[in-house]
Protein backbone atom coordinates (compact mmCIF):
# COMPACT_ATOMS: atom_id res chain seq x y z
CA UNK A 1 0.00 0.00 0.00
CA UNK A 2 2.91 2.18 0.63
CA UNK A 3 4.69 3.87 -2.95
CA UNK A 4 8.17 4.13 -2.75
CA UNK A 5 10.03 7.17 -2.08
CA UNK A 6 13.58 7.92 -3.17
CA UNK A 7 14.80 11.88 -2.46
CA UNK A 8 18.25 12.72 -3.19
CA UNK A 9 19.93 15.48 -0.80
CA UNK A 10 22.49 17.32 -2.76
CA UNK A 11 23.72 19.02 0.54
CA UNK A 12 26.30 22.10 -0.32
CA UNK A 13 27.16 20.63 -4.05
CA UNK A 14 26.61 22.10 -7.37
CA UNK A 15 26.96 25.43 -8.85
CA UNK A 16 24.45 26.33 -11.44
CA UNK A 17 25.36 25.06 -14.31
CA UNK A 18 25.72 21.50 -12.93
CA UNK A 19 22.78 21.43 -11.00
CA UNK A 20 21.47 22.18 -14.26
CA UNK A 21 22.95 19.36 -15.93
CA UNK A 22 22.05 16.83 -13.37
CA UNK A 23 18.18 17.92 -12.79
CA UNK A 24 17.95 17.66 -16.81
CA UNK A 25 19.13 14.00 -17.15
CA UNK A 26 16.96 13.22 -14.22
CA UNK A 27 13.92 14.89 -15.93
CA UNK A 28 14.83 12.72 -18.78
CA UNK A 29 15.85 8.95 -16.84
CA UNK A 30 13.03 8.60 -14.58
CA UNK A 31 10.69 6.60 -13.84
CA UNK A 32 7.51 7.48 -15.48
CA UNK A 33 5.52 5.68 -12.76
CA UNK A 34 5.63 3.16 -10.29
CA UNK A 35 8.06 5.53 -7.33
CA UNK A 36 7.65 8.46 -6.37
CA UNK A 37 10.96 10.91 -6.85
CA UNK A 38 12.87 14.18 -4.84
CA UNK A 39 15.69 16.45 -5.46
CA UNK A 40 16.54 18.54 -3.11
CA UNK A 41 19.03 20.69 -4.08
CA UNK A 42 20.57 24.10 -2.13
CA UNK A 43 18.33 27.18 -1.87
CA UNK A 44 19.84 29.38 -4.99
CA UNK A 45 19.06 26.29 -7.34
CA UNK A 46 15.34 25.79 -6.37
CA UNK A 47 13.41 28.16 -8.82
CA UNK A 48 15.47 26.69 -11.74
CA UNK A 49 15.37 22.98 -10.88
CA UNK A 50 11.70 23.07 -10.07
CA UNK A 51 11.08 25.05 -13.80
CA UNK A 52 12.86 21.35 -15.06
CA UNK A 53 11.30 19.46 -13.47
CA UNK A 54 7.86 20.95 -14.66
CA UNK A 55 4.88 18.00 -16.18
CA UNK A 56 7.22 15.36 -14.91
CA UNK A 57 7.04 13.22 -12.05
CA UNK A 58 9.84 14.32 -9.58
CA UNK A 59 9.19 16.84 -7.71
CA UNK A 60 11.63 19.44 -5.49
CA UNK A 61 12.45 19.72 -1.75
CA UNK A 62 14.68 22.34 0.00
CA UNK A 63 16.97 20.67 3.07
CA UNK A 64 15.75 22.89 6.15
CA UNK A 65 14.08 26.06 6.44
CA UNK A 66 13.25 28.18 9.34
CA UNK A 67 9.89 28.13 11.47
CA UNK A 68 8.60 31.69 11.09
CA UNK A 69 6.97 32.91 8.20
CA UNK A 70 9.25 36.21 7.81
CA UNK A 71 11.32 38.63 9.60
CA UNK A 72 14.45 39.44 10.79
CA UNK A 73 16.30 36.52 10.72
CA UNK A 74 19.40 36.84 8.23
CA UNK A 75 19.94 34.16 6.32
CA UNK A 76 17.09 32.07 6.85
CA UNK A 77 14.54 30.49 4.28
CA UNK A 78 10.79 30.32 5.34
CA UNK A 79 8.32 27.76 3.80
CA UNK A 80 6.79 30.40 1.84
CA UNK A 81 9.45 31.27 0.62
CA UNK A 82 10.42 27.42 -0.68
CA UNK A 83 6.25 26.91 -1.73
CA UNK A 84 6.67 30.17 -4.47
CA UNK A 85 10.25 28.42 -5.50
CA UNK A 86 8.76 25.27 -6.69
CA UNK A 87 8.89 23.03 -3.21
CA UNK A 88 6.84 20.55 -2.45
CA UNK A 89 8.79 18.97 0.30
CA UNK A 90 11.27 19.67 2.92
CA UNK A 91 14.21 17.82 4.50
CA UNK A 92 13.82 18.58 8.52
CA UNK A 93 16.59 17.37 11.26
CA UNK A 94 19.23 16.15 9.02
CA UNK A 95 21.63 14.66 10.98
CA UNK A 96 24.20 17.38 9.61
CA UNK A 97 21.41 19.87 11.01
CA UNK A 98 21.17 18.21 14.72
CA UNK A 99 25.08 17.62 14.94
CA UNK A 100 26.86 20.24 12.83
CA UNK A 101 24.34 22.94 13.50
CA UNK A 102 23.14 21.95 16.75
CA UNK A 103 19.62 21.54 16.05
CA UNK A 104 17.39 20.32 19.01
CA UNK A 105 14.26 17.96 18.89
CA UNK A 106 12.22 20.67 19.80
CA UNK A 107 13.65 23.65 16.86
CA UNK A 108 12.72 20.42 14.66
CA UNK A 109 9.25 20.21 16.04
CA UNK A 110 8.88 23.81 15.68
CA UNK A 111 9.90 23.36 11.91
CA UNK A 112 7.43 20.42 11.20
CA UNK A 113 4.23 22.33 12.02
CA UNK A 114 5.61 25.14 10.41
CA UNK A 115 5.93 22.83 7.36
CA UNK A 116 2.82 21.35 7.08
CA UNK A 117 0.59 24.52 7.88
CA UNK A 118 2.53 26.05 5.02
CA UNK A 119 1.52 23.38 2.59
CA UNK A 120 4.70 21.85 2.70
CA UNK A 121 5.52 17.94 2.98
CA UNK A 122 8.47 17.44 5.67
CA UNK A 123 10.68 14.43 5.72
CA UNK A 124 11.44 14.19 9.28
CA UNK A 125 15.11 12.42 9.60
CA UNK A 126 16.04 10.44 12.62
CA UNK A 127 18.81 7.93 13.30
CA UNK A 128 21.31 7.41 16.30
CA UNK A 129 25.16 8.00 16.43
CA UNK A 130 28.01 5.38 16.43
CA UNK A 131 28.52 5.61 19.99
CA UNK A 132 24.61 5.55 21.04
CA UNK A 133 24.38 2.75 18.32
CA UNK A 134 27.86 1.10 20.43
CA UNK A 135 26.14 1.53 24.09
CA UNK A 136 22.56 -0.25 22.89
CA UNK A 137 20.48 3.44 22.50
CA UNK A 138 19.63 2.75 18.79
CA UNK A 139 16.27 2.45 19.73
CA UNK A 140 15.50 4.94 22.30
CA UNK A 141 17.24 7.41 20.25
CA UNK A 142 14.93 7.28 17.59
CA UNK A 143 11.90 6.88 19.44
CA UNK A 144 12.79 10.08 21.23
CA UNK A 145 13.53 11.80 17.86
CA UNK A 146 10.41 10.69 16.39
CA UNK A 147 8.01 11.46 19.49
CA UNK A 148 9.62 14.76 19.50
CA UNK A 149 9.37 15.80 16.10
CA UNK A 150 6.25 15.11 15.92
CA UNK A 151 4.52 16.51 18.75
CA UNK A 152 2.46 19.04 17.68
CA UNK A 153 1.73 16.95 14.37
CA UNK A 154 -2.16 16.49 14.18
CA UNK A 155 -3.12 12.19 12.86
CA UNK A 156 -5.15 14.08 9.54
CA UNK A 157 -1.51 15.55 8.55
CA UNK A 158 0.40 12.57 8.69
CA UNK A 159 -0.46 12.07 4.98
CA UNK A 160 1.82 14.65 4.28
CA UNK A 161 4.92 12.95 6.35
CA UNK A 162 7.76 11.05 5.41
CA UNK A 163 9.86 9.96 7.84
CA UNK A 164 13.84 9.15 6.56
CA UNK A 165 15.76 6.82 9.49
CA UNK A 166 19.59 7.68 8.90
CA UNK A 167 21.89 6.29 11.02
CA UNK A 168 24.40 8.94 11.72
CA UNK A 169 28.09 6.53 11.07
CA UNK A 170 26.22 5.51 7.54
CA UNK A 171 26.03 9.07 6.26
CA UNK A 172 28.71 9.75 4.24
CA UNK A 173 30.99 7.35 5.58
CA UNK A 174 30.58 4.26 2.91
CA UNK A 175 29.05 2.32 5.85
CA UNK A 176 25.61 1.03 5.30
CA UNK A 177 23.44 -0.45 7.73
CA UNK A 178 22.83 -4.13 6.90
CA UNK A 179 19.24 -4.48 5.45
CA UNK A 180 18.24 -6.52 8.39
CA UNK A 181 19.52 -3.62 11.08
CA UNK A 182 17.47 -1.10 8.74
CA UNK A 183 14.30 -3.61 8.93
CA UNK A 184 14.53 -3.55 12.80
CA UNK A 185 15.01 0.04 12.86
CA UNK A 186 12.18 0.63 10.59
CA UNK A 187 9.69 -1.81 12.31
CA UNK A 188 10.26 -0.54 15.55
CA UNK A 189 9.86 3.40 14.00
CA UNK A 190 6.14 2.20 12.75
CA UNK A 191 5.53 0.84 15.83
CA UNK A 192 6.12 4.18 17.85
CA UNK A 193 3.97 5.84 15.12
CA UNK A 194 1.13 3.23 15.97
CA UNK A 195 1.52 4.11 19.23
CA UNK A 196 0.95 7.91 18.68
CA UNK A 197 -1.09 8.10 15.80
CA UNK A 198 -2.87 4.13 15.22
CA UNK A 199 -2.11 1.26 13.06
CA UNK A 200 -3.78 2.85 10.08
CA UNK A 201 -1.44 5.87 10.25
CA UNK A 202 1.85 4.09 10.65
CA UNK A 203 1.02 1.68 8.04
CA UNK A 204 0.42 4.37 5.61
CA UNK A 205 3.21 6.57 6.49
CA UNK A 206 6.63 5.81 4.62
CA UNK A 207 9.56 5.19 6.19
CA UNK A 208 13.06 5.59 3.94
CA UNK A 209 16.48 4.43 4.88
CA UNK A 210 19.54 6.75 4.50
CA UNK A 211 23.01 6.36 4.75
CA UNK A 212 25.55 5.54 2.19
CA UNK A 213 23.17 4.04 -0.44
CA UNK A 214 24.34 3.09 -2.99
CA UNK A 215 22.95 1.22 -6.81
CA UNK A 216 24.76 -1.74 -5.19
CA UNK A 217 22.97 -1.88 -2.44
CA UNK A 218 19.77 -0.43 -2.72
CA UNK A 219 17.52 -3.55 -3.87
CA UNK A 220 18.47 -5.70 -0.89
CA UNK A 221 17.70 -2.79 1.48
CA UNK A 222 14.49 -1.57 -0.52
CA UNK A 223 13.31 -5.12 -0.45
CA UNK A 224 12.85 -5.00 3.60
CA UNK A 225 8.94 -5.44 4.37
CA UNK A 226 9.10 -1.28 6.32
CA UNK A 227 11.56 -0.11 3.93
CA UNK A 228 9.81 2.25 1.43
CA UNK A 229 12.58 3.84 -0.09
CA UNK A 230 15.86 5.92 0.26
CA UNK A 231 17.04 9.56 1.19
CA UNK A 232 20.24 9.25 -1.39
CA UNK A 233 23.21 11.83 -0.30
CA UNK A 234 26.50 10.93 -2.57
CA UNK A 235 25.05 8.76 -5.04
CA UNK A 236 22.03 11.56 -5.84
CA UNK A 237 25.10 13.68 -7.32
CA UNK A 238 25.45 11.49 -10.15
CA UNK A 239 21.68 10.66 -12.47
CA UNK A 240 23.00 7.33 -13.89
CA UNK A 241 23.37 6.25 -9.86
CA UNK A 242 20.12 8.32 -9.00
CA UNK A 243 18.21 6.78 -11.52
CA UNK A 244 19.77 3.24 -10.62
CA UNK A 245 18.53 3.59 -7.15
CA UNK A 246 15.10 4.81 -7.99
CA UNK A 247 14.79 1.64 -10.22
CA UNK A 248 16.23 -0.37 -7.69
CA UNK A 249 12.79 1.02 -5.29
CA UNK A 250 10.09 0.12 -8.51
C1 LIG B 1 22.06 12.01 3.51
O1 LIG B 1 22.69 13.05 3.42
O2 LIG B 1 20.88 12.08 3.88
C2 LIG B 1 22.71 10.75 3.17
C3 LIG B 1 22.07 9.65 3.39
O3 LIG B 1 23.99 10.82 2.64
P1 LIG B 1 24.83 9.61 1.98
O4 LIG B 1 23.89 8.88 1.04
O5 LIG B 1 25.94 10.29 1.25
O6 LIG B 1 25.29 8.74 3.09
Amino acid sequence: MRKPFVAGNWKMHTVAAEAEALVAAIAEGAPKAGVDLAVCPPFVHLRSVAKTLEGTNVSVGAQNMHFEPKGAFTGEISAAMLLDAGCRCVILGHSERRHVFGESDGLVAHKMTAALSAGLRPILCVGETLDERESGQTMEVNERQIRAGLEGVRAEDMAAVTIAYEPVWAIGTGKTATPDQAQEAHAAIRGVLADLFGDDIAAATRILYGGSVKPENAAEIFSRPDVDGGLIGGASLKADSFLAIAKAAL
